[in-house]
């Protein structure tokens, strides 16, 4: 393998950069020519390679965000148009694509390979954490660290004005994220889709009516994106508790900032990793890096398609302790 290319696509989350540092000084020690597509599979499709050098990657690994930048691309979802993106491959003579990125980009890159058998070598980069096939993406760390920050400030003003506060956090669709920093922030009661079934307000109000008999001053009620809206939740609460209940939309400052030591770690150990196993793939083989069990792994992606992460039921039921 001579020439690979490597892009940064979906959302966008801290530590890609340490990860676009690893591949592509990797490549160069490995004396291949690495090309970096801007905006990810937008960018296959417009012929946005550009080639890079060692400085190409300086001063970026404390950075959040993307050199390469990254854009959603609808279009990408459509047969047709991804045959433009294969031709500008081919004729670039690119040997073997690095794709940075989450769970939609996951299976991008898996059509790329089967449908152009360029050699594909998949890193997991999200802060929702819902690739399958990795316990950790780079990015969730920090994602995690900053929404714990936002839960210590809350705390300070809810327990001074003797408030439940709802703090919604991201995760498109899952809980990895609201879990963690509920666990991590001593959240009284963490709300996520995939436990919807256990909670109606009913069991809401015993948890909460439960603590105020005990002596609590305030409540922190974490809850994902993908769990309903928090205003609605925010103004049920406070009807039947007669509790003032407050509520705050965490965002889009969950996204970037400077990656934590373990994003940064994640991101120079996979894009190392993706480089010593691109080199030794053939046409029309793809494979994920990740991290399982503590060890760096390399899995066959195939494997993983049509496949969903699962939450750690454990982590649930052990906050549901802390919180009695
Ligand atoms: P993330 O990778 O962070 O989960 P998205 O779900 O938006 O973010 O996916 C990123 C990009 O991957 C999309 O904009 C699209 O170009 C591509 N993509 C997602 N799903 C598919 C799919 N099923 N087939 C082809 N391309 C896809």
């Amino acid at each position: 393998m001579e020439k690979i290319a490597v892009l940064t696509t979906g959302g966008d989350a801290p530590g890609m950069n340490a990860a676009i540092r690893a591949v592509v000084r990797t490549a160069i020690f490995e004396g291949m020519e690495i090309y970096g597509v801007e905006h990810g599979y937008k960018g296959l499709l417009e012929n946005r390679f550009k080639k890079m050098d060692l400085s190409s990657v300086s001063g970026i690994i404390n950075k959040g965000g993307t050199i390469l930048q990254t854009l959603r691309c609808p279009e990408f979802l459509n047969k047709e148009k991804r045959k433009i993106a294969y031709e500008y491959i081919y004729n670039n003579k690119i040997d073997g694509l690095i794709v940075i990125g989450g769970d939609g980009s996951r299976k991008g890159a898996y059509l790329i390979t089967k449908e152009s058998g360029c050699p594909c070598v998949f890193i997991p980069a999200s802060i929702d954490n819902d690739v399958y096939g990795t316990d950790y993406t780079i990015g969730f760390d920090t994602a995690v660290n900053t929404g714990l920050e936002a839960i210590d400030r809350i705390r300070d003003t809810a327990a001074s004005h003797e408030r439940i506060f709802i703090v919604e956090v991201m995760g498109r669709e899952h809980g990895f994220l609201a879990l963690e920093i509920g666990l991590t922030g001593g959240a009284e009661i963490i709300l996520i889709p995939e436990m919807k079934n256990d909670f109606n307000l009913k069991n809401i109000l015993k948890i909460l009516e439960n603590g105020i008999r005990r002596g609590k001053d305030s409540s922190i009620i974490v809850m994902a994106e993908g769990f309903g809206y928090t205003k609605d939740w925010a103004e049920k609460i406070q009807k039947h508790t007669g509790l003032e209940t407050r509520y705050t939309v965490l965002g889009y400052i969950q996204r970037g900032g400077k990656p934590t030591a373990l994003s940064r770690k994640l991101g120079l150990t996979f894009g190392y990793n993706a480089v010593q196993c691109i080199k030794k793939l053939k046409k029309s083989e793809i494979k994920m890096v990740g991290i399982s069990a503590g060890k760096f792994t390399t899995v066959d992606l195939k494997q993983t398609i049509g496949k969903e992460k699962s939450i750690d039921k454990k982590i649930y039921e052990m906050n549901k302790v802390f919180s009695i």
